[in-house]
């Protein structure tokens, strides 16, 4: 029993009856990796690269890339490390990487892959810097695109990974557009990250800056599990994984939803992953099945997390 107490605080994520659900940290670069390490995190599921950017007027060099990408890699020996390639645009602004036109709506203007695709030399240079740093390390490096709307677009990120050398590209699901073709996309991807934050602001129009529209940024939404559905399904459907790596992920009583609905790994804020990892070894893989199913079938937020509640007696 005590061996089973001390699994639930620091060990693997997993539900009661042993369904495997790697719990993973979110990082903006090698200054977070002690607390995922200490709070337990099984490799990284989202290093969000823009930090290496900031403040600065010009691109970070290929050696300071490779060892901020190589310190982040050695730190999880034999262990997953999914890089997140630049999103500069919107809400991470980038001085040396404007778009290229004036934009009413950056939200919705040339951002993320969007910007990378206008700026290929960028992309070229921090994947030639990825893998050489792989090349140094045990970890498993995984590389992945933020702000894919499109299977072609996926299919031209994978390939540009592929000629770096780099053996696994994946993609953001984050439009809803991506989220309603998954199972295209996921023929064109390795795997999928769901951004649920990104993916909130779209499905509802509601701008994530803004404070007073907090109620349509909330994850519970049932509009958004449905979309969170489908992405899994489609992932599923071509045996590909399908991560989520928003603020959802986080959320314990979510994180059993999320389970059920087909997500195979969730990566968080690390301070998160005790609670996450609890919640999860309380609960059989059928109870997170019955949770997300009543979640479905509610009309408001509100409803959908009573009763996903109400499957989940594990929780306090
Ligand atoms: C997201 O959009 O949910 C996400 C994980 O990425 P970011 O918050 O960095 O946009
Ligand atoms: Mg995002």
């Amino acid at each position: 029993a005590r061996e089973a107490v001390l699994a639930a605080v620091t060990g693997p994520g997993m539900t009661s009856d042993g369904h495997a659900v790697p719990l993973l940290a979110n990082i903006g670069g090698p200054r977070d990796v002690d607390a995922a390490l200490k709070y337990g995190a099984e490799g990284i599921g989202l290093y969000r690269t823009e930090f290496l950017f900031l403040d600065r007027m010009s691109a970070p060099s290929d050696e300071e890339q490779e060892a901020a990408y190589l310190d982040v890699l050695n730190a999880f020996p034999g262990g997953r490390v999914v890089v997140r390639t630049l999103d500069a645009g919107a809400d991470k602004p980038l001085a040396f990487l404007p778009p290229q036109e004036d934009e009413p709506n950056p939200a919705l203007g040339q951002r993320g892959l969007r910007l990378l695709r206008a700026y290929p030399q960028i992309l070229n240079a921090q994947l030639g810097a990825l893998a050489r740093a792989a090349s140094q390390s045990s970890a498993k490096l995984q590389v992945m695109a933020p702000m894919v709307a499109t299977a072609e677009e996926a299919a031209w990120y994978v390939a540009v990974c592929r000629e770096a050398g780099l053996p696994s590209a994946g993609v953001m699901i984050e439009i809803p557009s991506a989220a309603l073709r998954a199972s295209d996309l996921a023929a064109e991807a390795d795997f999928f990250s769901l951004g649920t934050n990104d993916l909130a602001q779209y499905t509802f129009a509601a701008d994530r800056q803004v404070g007073m529209l907090t109620a349509l940024q909330d994850a519970w939404q049932p509009a958004l599990l449905d979309l969170v559905a489908l992405a899994a399904t489609g992932a599923a459907e071509r045996g590909k994984p399908c991560g989520v790596c928003g603020e959802a992920a986080g959320d314990p009583v979510l994180a059993c939803v999320l389970v059920g609905l087909g997500v195979t790994s969730l990566s968080m804020g690390a301070p998160a992953l005790p609670a996450v990892r609890a919640a999860l070894s309380r609960h059989t893989r059928e109870q997170c099945l019955l949770a997300a199913q009543a979640a479905l079938a509610a009309v408001s937020a509100q409803e959908a997390r009573a009763a996903a509640r109400s499957h989940l007696p594990g929780l306090a």
